[in-house]
């Protein structure tokens, strides 16, 4: 890898902090216990570190340690609480309520839940790439089960009214579940106080280590359950089995101390950084604009579309230099427009034209600075090579 690349890509994935390394590290090798070994200290001192890790993270979210099931990350919590609510609540209705907008682990999970019998609702969002409010609840039905709508979209940061869609959701005395894992170490998020009753997320997208993630299940009012998708020595109150990965729960933890310790500060520095970077592509570079709205969003993501210049290309003038991600995704057979984009009504061209800005705790002013100048030039390059670019240039598009 080049040294000077500059990483932008922090909503695909975080660097761990060393400081996380190093809380993880003595349960690798010094302090290998199981934490189910009742018997001797090893397992008590693994125990011991499940234990406080569990209360750290739950600290984070406002809630009680045994509401926290650690699972593998987000993408297993997802399933988990949209497949294990299905198959537990099945006999009161098989209806869940989903946008457009979300994660492929939830979108992918419906589908699964399609094929089982269940039905599902796909609500749109505006421009701006919010739900209305008003669409959510003329969806429900009396045998709505479950809502499933993200805190904090991956691609274009926009933040969900998780409170007002809970009060919604209270009112028709349906369960809420929340993928968070783009919001959760970044903003404040409490899952009681939003009337969300299942909570994804995941260490790795907050500065902790990979393959380690939770599902927040709610205790008391209502006291929610989910069937298990693995079945094992029932670990984790019986939602989640298999012997718990102490290393990576231990350095969850820690993330989630330090977001705890960090957040106001961090959220200060880097929404800062993702002005100065938006405004100055927005003011220097034409035919750009924002996707999504300004306000209701995560303070380090930008999305940004620069029409008639393909993302792929642009990043290939800089990928030796500059991380990033496009408003494009691979599937297997091709490269498809984001979903995400689209839904918002971007059409195909513009989401192909867009790039993803995702700044973290590890971003410099001075590597924002260079790229912002090295994606300035990548646009201008690939326009200046584009036959589309020219006739729009001259008025014939
Ligand atoms: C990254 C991400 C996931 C998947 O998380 P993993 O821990 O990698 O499985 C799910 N949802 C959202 C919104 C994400 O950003």
């Amino acid at each position: 890898m080049p040294d000077e690349l500059i990483y932008l890509d922090n909503n695909a994935t975080t660097p761990c902090d060393p400081r996380v390394v190093e809380a993880m590290l003595p349960y690798f090798y010094d302090k290998p216990g199981n934490a189910s070994s009742r018997s001797h200290p090893f397992g008590w001192v693994a125990d011991e570190a499940a234990n406080l890790a569990r209360e750290q993270v739950a600290q984070l979210i406002h809630s009680d340690p045994r509401e926290v099931i650690f699972t593998s990350g987000a993408t297993e919590s997802d399933n988990l609480a949209l497949k294990g609510v299905f198959e537990l609540y099945r006999r009161k209705g098989a209806h869940i309520i989903t946008v457009k907008t979300e994660h492929k682990a939830v979108l992918d999970a419906c589908g699964h839940i399609e094929k089982m019998g269940g039905e599902v609702t796909y609500l749109d969002v505006d421009a701006s790439g919010l739900i209305r409010l008003e669409e959510l609840e003329a969806a429900i039905r009396p045998d709505t089960i479950l809502v499933s709508i993200m805190w904090a979209n991956n691609e274009t940061g926009v933040l969900q009214p998780m409170k007002a869609i809970g009060d919604i959701c209270d009112k028709h005395g349906v369960l809420l579940m929340s993928d968070a894992t783009q919001a959760v170490g970044k903003i404040p998020v409490s899952p009681k106080d939003a009337g969300v009753h299942l909570m994804a997320f995941s260490a790795h997208k907050m500065y902790g280590p990979k393959g380690v993630g939770a599902l927040y299940v709610c205790r008391r009012q209502p006291r929610v359950k989910v069937a298990p998708l693995i079945d094992g020595g029932g670990h984790e109150q019986g939602m989640r089995s298999g012997t718990l990965n102490v290393p990576g729960i231990v350095g969850f933890g820690k993330a989630a101390e330090l977001a705890m310790q960090e957040m106001e500060q961090e959220t200060r520095r880097l929404s800062h950084l993702r002005d100065k970077l938006e405004k100055t592509l927005l003011e220097t570079v034409e035919e750009s604009s924002l996707n999504g709205t300004a306000e209701h969003r995560l303070p380090h993501v930008s999305n940004i579309a620069f029409r008639h210049a393909e993302a792929e290309g642009v990043m290939m003038t800089f990928n030796q230099q500059v991380a990033l991600s496009s408003g494009s995704a691979c599937t297997s057979a091709s490269v498809e427009p984001s979903h995400v984009l689209l839904a918002m009504g971007r059409n195909r061209e513009l989401a192909h034209s867009s790039l993803r800005f995702s700044l973290g705790r590890f971003n410099t002013e001075a590597e924002v600075d260079i790229a912002t100048e090295v994606v300035r030039k990548g646009v201008e390059k690939v326009r200046s090579m584009s036959p589309v670019w020219e006739m729009f240039k001259e008025g014939m598009l």
